[in-house]
């Protein structure tokens, strides 16, 4: 295998290969853009260093030979004393990690080339600026060194010279800031700092490798359910110097606004700068505009460079670039992160402009994407009012509206966070420590960086609130507080955060709800202003993905108001009408009564009783849903989450005895909870169990649908009511509770003279029941699949005592990258769902097939289910949406 391609050997399809950088690096230089030289060691070489501890064999031949060619197209060789080439050492993994991986710049400088540096450049400040870069960051990434201690003895010469920007410092004290450098790297690492050219850069190299384990790189990957043995490609590249004076400067660009999408000028330029320097806010950025002013030439050929790329990838990409002495140099770009307004208006723009179509469209945007459009935002007006202070404003980074205390370190947001608090994250400008307390912040506040900044990039990421460089507030962590003129901020004040406008408030702002939610609910349509800009390219990025799709959205819903707002979002009926919900409140007591009965009769009366009522719930939902499915699920859950709670009732049992006042009632209803305690209440008496050891219950559910359907179709209605049995493991069950419900419905047929055709199916959500499919299809209409369930029983675990127990550990060590309740675990539940689907379809052409669980709305589940073919899932409400959009991506 070849383990290293030069930036002409590649192109943008090899991001396996090359990484993310490293294939848009080919990429640029084979489209004719000014990149400098270079070549990429490929992920299959850090596989194997990773795998084996060692490089590929034949790692350092090649590598070799890519740098002799490179040394001779510069006319200078790496690290030489009197003209050396210099390269940058960056990591690039397939998908990008925004400061998890380590890049090094400025490899080759040694006491002897900084000489030649500076004669070659004509510039001795310049030469000692980027020595002691390097040695700062190679110590910190290479040669694990305290960065802290870097910057400490930076900041000392700073204030021993009473300057504040690196820039005043001239080459002597650049020159006295090497050997204070060099002897904390001796003291720290133990080691001289490395002198051989060869030597950093095969150090760096493996530190590139190895820093694709750190914890923080495996954080990240677990949160973005990134592969965890995909490997880090290496890119080797010549430098390019932004630090050459003022004609010089580094600068990060987008060829769109990446939080609204709008075409224009987006990005931050720094002067006399190197790399890093933009993004970790050391000095204060200019916006890209004012390019346009210092250099106009780059500017204009930035430009041109950001339209070609535009066109090329056409998409939104980011770019970083470099000017060195009036030559523009681009160092990397990408398509771009977005924002999730951002990123349905970017689709609907290209389509438009005729770069994309509407399939691609459909791509370009996320389920989770419109998950986010439609959080509720803050209400503009209620500021003013009830100790909300409008504290200053800063860029708005990542959207949505959080409220939370004021913290200013992580460790205190992880620790609130587990307590239940909701936390902002406040920090002048945060790094990748700050990682998990971002995590566990519901949002984060800096006062420095720029939309490029950390922070905001992360955010983005995690699709957080994030507000960045809100410059008027002033962030003390030492003694954890805020300060804004007079008004001061103390940790555990309660903040609210704006990521759509910038807002940063003292108190809890109220929340209003999302213009897409409006929409949804039909109280908005597109139109010209900001929100209904959005809700246009919503509007018609749905109308694509409702015109591929194959599978029908459904909704859980139990009641009219659920199901009316499910068909404004847009399902095509209900695949789960929980009726449990319907024997609580008042109806309680004549459960009870139910439960308690000793006769026949007196069962009897309590089913009467409960008839009517049930039978009112259902004519409202058919009309609610009418002309559409409704599919009932009969009584699910164990008789005694019915009953008072063992314990209580117990008690005063108890205290009533010790009166001598004891209640015939309690007593029997103590006797009841005893009857029907359970250690495994899941694993019980409850589903088709209760159906068919409590006599009437189920033919009295059954005939409240059949003669609400009656009622219905007598008042011209059109209900499509299907009735569903829970927990079935064996088509014997299913046999007997459906010869009791034809039963049921022929005689409700009989007395209302209306025929009704209704259908009647069975969940799948015991493995029993999924392993014998083929048999439970022939007493089957349907199956829905109960993924909750079964993911609960294929695991073996409870989902409601396990997810607080063990999960958080299970996840921390990657057995899972995602709790299997919330994306459907494909090779295991999955496997079950498709080869149950198979033998029920084999049985019955016919069959109807649907999934009610949790997973319905989720994502990639939704992919999942239309591959296997289903005919609808089912989730609720507020999810239908996602589960629109996602249905109509996995058939385009
Ligand atoms: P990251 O993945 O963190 O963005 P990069 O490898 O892109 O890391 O490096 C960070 C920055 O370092 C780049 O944006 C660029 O400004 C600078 N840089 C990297 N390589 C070079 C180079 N060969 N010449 C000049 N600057 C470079
Ligand atoms: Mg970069
Ligand atoms: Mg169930």
């Amino acid at each position: 295998t070849k383990f290293v391609y030069d930036f002409t050997e590649g192109n943008k399809d090899l991001k396996d290969l090359l990484g993310g950088k490293g294939a848009n690096l080919a990429e640029m230089t084979n489209l004719g853009l000014p990149v400098p030289p270079g070549f990429t060691i490929t992920t299959e070489a850090c596989k194997v260093y990773l795998e084996s501890g060692a490089e590929p064999v034949a790692l350092r031949d090649e590598v070799s030979a890519h740098l002799d060619a490179l040394e001779e197209r510069m006319g200078k060789k790496l690290g030489q004393a009197d003209n050396p080439l210099l390269v940058s050492v960056r990591s690039g993994a397939k998908f990008s990690m925004p400061g998890m991986m380590d890049t090094v710049l400025n490899i080759g400088l040694s006491d002897k080339s900084v000489q030649g540096l500076a004669k070659q450049a004509g510039d001795d400040r310049f030469a000692w600026d980027s020595y002691r870069r390097l040695i700062q960051m190679f110590g910190k990434t290479v040669m694990d060194v305290d960065g802290e201690l870097f910057e400490e003895e930076l900041e000392k010469a700073k204030r021993a010279k009473k300057v504040t920007v690196d820039t005043d410092l001239d080459a002597a004290d650049l020159k006295k800031l090497v050997t204070r450098f060099k002897k904390i790297v001796k003291t720290e690492a133990g080691r001289d700092f490395p002198q051989d050219p060869r030597e950093q850069m095969d150090l760096a190299i493996h530190a590139v490798f190895d820093s694709w384990n750190t914890d923080r790189a495996k954080l990240y990957r677990r949160q973005e359910r990134i592969p965890g043995d995909l490997g880090t490609a290496v890119n080797v590249c010549s430098m390019v110097f932004g630090n050459l004076g003022p004609d010089s400067g580094t600068g990060v660009a987008f060829t769109r606004d990446p939080a609204s999408g709008h075409q224009g000028v987006y990005g931050d330029y720094l002067q006399n700068a190197q790399g890093e320097d933009v993004v970790a806010g050391i000095r204060n950025t200019v916006p890209l505009a004012e390019l346009e002013s210092i250099d106009k030439k780059s500017y204009d050929q930035l430009m041109q460079i950001m339209e070609t790329l535009e066109n090329h990838y056409k998409d939104l990409c980011d770019i970083e670039f470099t000017i060195e002495r009036g030559q523009l140099w681009m160092l990397q770009t990408r398509v771009g992160k977005r924002t999730a307004g951002a990123a349905f208006r970017i689709a609907t723009q290209l389509v438009d402009q005729g770069l994309i179509d509407e399939a691609e469209a459909l791509q370009r945007v996320t389920g989770a994407q419109l998950a986010q459009l439609m959080f509720p935002r803050f209400d503009d007006t209620a500021h003013g009012t009830k100790g909300i202070e409008l504290l200053g404003r800063g860029i708005a980074a990542s959207p949505g509206a959080a409220v939370g205390k004021a913290v200013f370190d992580s460790y205190t947001a992880i620790k609130w966070s587990r307590s239940g608090e909701k936390v902002i994250l406040i920090r002048r400008e945060t790094n990748p420590d700050d990682l998990d307390g971002m995590i566990a912040a519901e949002g984060i506040l800096t006062s420095r960086g720029g939309k490029t900044s950390h922070a905001a990039v992360v955010a983005r990421g995690m699709g957080k609130t994030c507000v960045c460089g809100a410059e008027e507030l002033e962030v003390d962590t030492k003694r954890r507080r805020l300060t804004i003129g007079d008004i001061v901020v103390e940790e555990g004040d309660v903040v609210s955060i704006d990521g759509s406008t910038g807002k940063v408030y003292r108190g809890e702002v109220p929340v209003v709800p999302s213009p897409v939610v409006e929409y949804f609910e039909g109280r908005m349509h597109a139109g010209a202003d900001d929100a209904d800009e959005l809700v246009g390219a919503v509007h018609r990025i749905m109308a694509y993905a409702d015109r591929v799709r194959r599978l029908r959205v459904r909704a859980n819903a139990d009641n009219a108001e659920d199901a009316l707002r499910a068909r404004r979002f847009g399902a095509q009926g209900i695949g789960l009408c929980r009726t449990e919900h319907m024997f609580l409140g008042e109806r309680r007591e004549m459960v009870e009564k139910l439960i308690l009965a000793d006769t026949d009769t007196e069962r009897e009366e309590s089913l009467k009783q409960l008839l009517p009522l049930q039978k009112q719930d259902f004519i409202e939902l058919f009309e609610a849903m009418d002309g559409l499915p409704v599919t009932v699920r009969l009584l699910d859950p164990p008789l005694h989450e019915f009953l008072p709670d063992i314990t209580e009732l117990s008690v005063r049992v108890a205290l009533a005895e010790s009166r001598q006042d004891s209640n015939e009632n309690d007593l029997r209803l103590l006797q009841a909870v005893h009857r029907l305690h359970e250690q495994n209440p899941m694993l019980g008496l409850r589903g088709v169990r209760l159906g068919l050891v409590i006599p009437g219950l189920f033919a009295m559910q059954v005939r409240a649908i059949a003669e609400a359907a009656a009622d219905r179709k007598n008042a011209k209605g059109d209900p499509r009511a299907e009735i569903m049995i829970p927990l079935v493991g064996t088509v014997q069950e299913l046999e007997i509770v459906r010869e009791e419900a034809d039963r049921v419905v022929a005689e409700v047929e009989e007395q209302t003279g209306v025929e009704l055709k209704l259908a009647i199916g069975t969940m799948i959500e015991l493995p029993r029941a999924a392993l014998t499919a083929g048999q439970i299809a022939e007493a089957a209409q349907f199956f829905s699949f109960g993924t909750n369930d079964l993911t609960q029983t294929v695991w073996g675990f409870s989902r409601d005592d396990v997810e607080a127990s063990f999960f958080t550990a299970y996840l921390e060590k990657g057995i899972f990258g995602v709790s299997p309740f919330e994306t459907i675990d494909k090779d295991g539940v999955g496997s079950l769902v498709k080869s149950a689907v198979e033998a029920g379809r084999a049985t019955r052409p016919d069959l109807k097939l649907g999934v009610c669980g949790e997973h319905g709305g989720d994502p990639e589940s939704v992919h999942f289910f239309h591959e296997v073919g289903l005919d609808y899932v089912s989730c609720s409400p507020f999810r239908i949406p996602v589960a629109r959009l996602e249905a109509g991506r996995a058939a385009s």
